[in-house]
């Protein structure tokens, strides 16, 4: 009888290992194989009497993921998310022949539990020489939690990489994804939570970042409209105003990460509102965060004609109000003016630093000068910044150094800064606001635009009619004491 003859790929599926955990056992010497040519193959019997001899490892593996689903669990039985029954339930259930399998899933739903009870905002997977860390960032701060073996953090990774529906051999790449998770428990009045999560290579293996962000939380804010998305007293009007206009094209604006996402969709409740649901609302987004009551959202491929493509069908639909995600090519610039000049209010995401360049981007995108100033009827450019930490903020006075530069004209200017302390991780900051600057577009304004000036002369006529920048914004901010100078440095310039 012929002795069947396994290539690396049955094996690993012969054996149920993970591939980085094959590599491995082969390097070290432990599993047996030849090569034929460049390509190992393997005797059935080799794997067979190596899955006996060497059963101490799988032991050993299954012992330390217990170890480690025990470590997530004592953590979550004494917040009281989980008790004593239902952990004995959870070691019962482990008898299968999938036995990696579901541990592998159990210590990934523990994992997720335990740092959303945290109040965890980002997990970290950090491989080490010894082992994948585990490190949460909880309130700024990012802290150590659990060290994993190789073995386990290998099969955690491969894990997480399917429930984000990434190919877990890919290895050398950077990669990203989505993981939605709903908990059978109701953590802090939630329990639906959007997991991003990012994978890059380093050196011992691959790095993976998950932000998590819970869901009904980020829609209170949303459903509240502007009001909730603190805007001072002045901005709030003026957002409003623009987002009054009956048509005409609106661009928000920001860096990435400055919460413009947010602005918009909070927009497009408060027309939905304004209108008591009368106004046809769509919306166009790459990636649909919160779905929102009333208003049509449809979900863009990033690559490709996305946007134009549907642009041009869902004006068959009637629609009042459209918000448009992205806009990168001139096509699809094109489309939204004309939308926007047959009456209908087109409010459009774009990421760039400022108003005037935000401008500029549409008009590099070929819209004509006279064109933009036609349709543009308002802009709000954003940021998020730190705010100081109340428990432990104390004043100081700036080096005249510092006075002359950022607050010349000001006399006796006080800071402000955060000591650290207990409650903000010895960060010296607690919680984020945002800034704005915004800019309505009236004839002057407009006649500017059609004129084709340059951004510095654009921002001169702005200012001449009051209108103040994000750094002014962020100045304000400190010298109110909300953030500190190299805040506003930072997020503003
Ligand atoms: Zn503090």
């Amino acid at each position: 009888m012929s002795e069947e003859i396994f290539d690396a790929d049955q094996a690993i599926g012969f054996l149920k290992i993970s591939r980085p955990t094959f590599a491995r056992w082969l390097k070290s010497g432990k599993l047996q194989g030849f090569k034929v040519g460049k390509q190992w193959r393997f005797y059935r019997r080799d794997l067979v009497s190596f899955m006996e001899s060497s059963g101490t490892d799988f032991v050993l593996l299954k012992k330390d993921f217990k170890e480690s689903i025990k470590f997530f669990e004592e953590k979550l039985e004494k917040k009281g998310i989980l008790d004593r029954e239902e952990r004995d339930a959870v070691s019962n259930v482990i008898t299968s022949s999938d036995e990696k399998e579901l541990l592998v899933k159990i210590l990934a739903e523990r994992l997720f539990l335990d740092s959303f009870t945290d109040k965890a905002s980002d997990i970290h997977l950090e491989p080490l020489k010894d082992g994948l860390m585990v490190k949460y960032r909880i309130k700024g701060y990012v802290e150590d939690i659990k060290l994993l073996s190789p073995e386990t953090g290998e099969e955690l990774i491969i894990r997480l990489k399917h429930m984000a529906d990434l190919e877990p051999d890919i290895t050398e790449k950077v990669q990203s994804g989505k993981i939605m998770i709903e908990t059978d428990k109701i953590i802090k009045g939630d329990n639906r939570f959007d997991v991003k999560l990012g994978i890059i290579p380093v050196i011992y293996g691959e790095r993976l970042t998950m932000r998590i962000k819970s869901m009904e939380k980020a829609k209170a804010a949303v459903d509240q409209g502007l009001e909730l998305l603190q805007f001072g007293k002045e901005d709030l009007e003026k957002v409003k105003e623009i987002f009054n206009k009956p048509f005409g094209l609106v661009i928000v604006t920001g860096t990435s990460g400055s919460g413009k996402t947010t602005t918009c969709h909070g927009a497009l409740n408060y027309i939905l509102k304004k209108t008591a649901g009368h106004a046809n609302i769509m919306s166009l987004e790459e990636s649909i965060e919160y779905p929102m009551k009333g208003i049509s959202q449809i979900q863009v491929q990033p690559d490709g004609e996305g946007y134009y493509e549907l642009l041009k069908g869902i004006m068959w639909h009637d629609p009042d109000v459209i918000f448009v995600g992205d806009v990168s090519d001139s096509k699809t610039a094109r489309m939204i003016s004309e939308i926007a000049l047959t009456g209908h209010l087109i409010i459009v995401q774009l990421t760039s630093p400022d108003i005037f360049q935000s401008v500029d981007y549409l008009k590099n995108l070929g819209l004509e000068p006279y064109l933009l100033a036609s349709i543009l009827e308002g802009a709000i450019s954003q940021r998020l910044v730190r705010k100081i930490c109340e428990k432990c903020k104390e004043k100081f006075t700036p080096s005249t150094h510092v006075i002359e530069k950022y607050f010349s004209g000001h006399e006796h200017v006080s800071l402000y800064r955060g000591k650290g302390c207990s409650e903000c991780h010895n960060s010296g900051y607690k919680g984020r606001t945002g800034i704005y600057e915004t800019g309505i577009f009236d004839t002057e304004l407009k006649e500017a635009i059609a004129d084709g000036e340059d951004i510095n002369k654009l921002k001169k006529v702005f200012q001449e009619k009051g209108f103040r920048s994000l750094r002014e914004k962020a100045i304000d901010y400190v010298l109110s004491g909300v953030t500190t100078l190299e805040e506003a440095l930072r997020v503003s310039y």
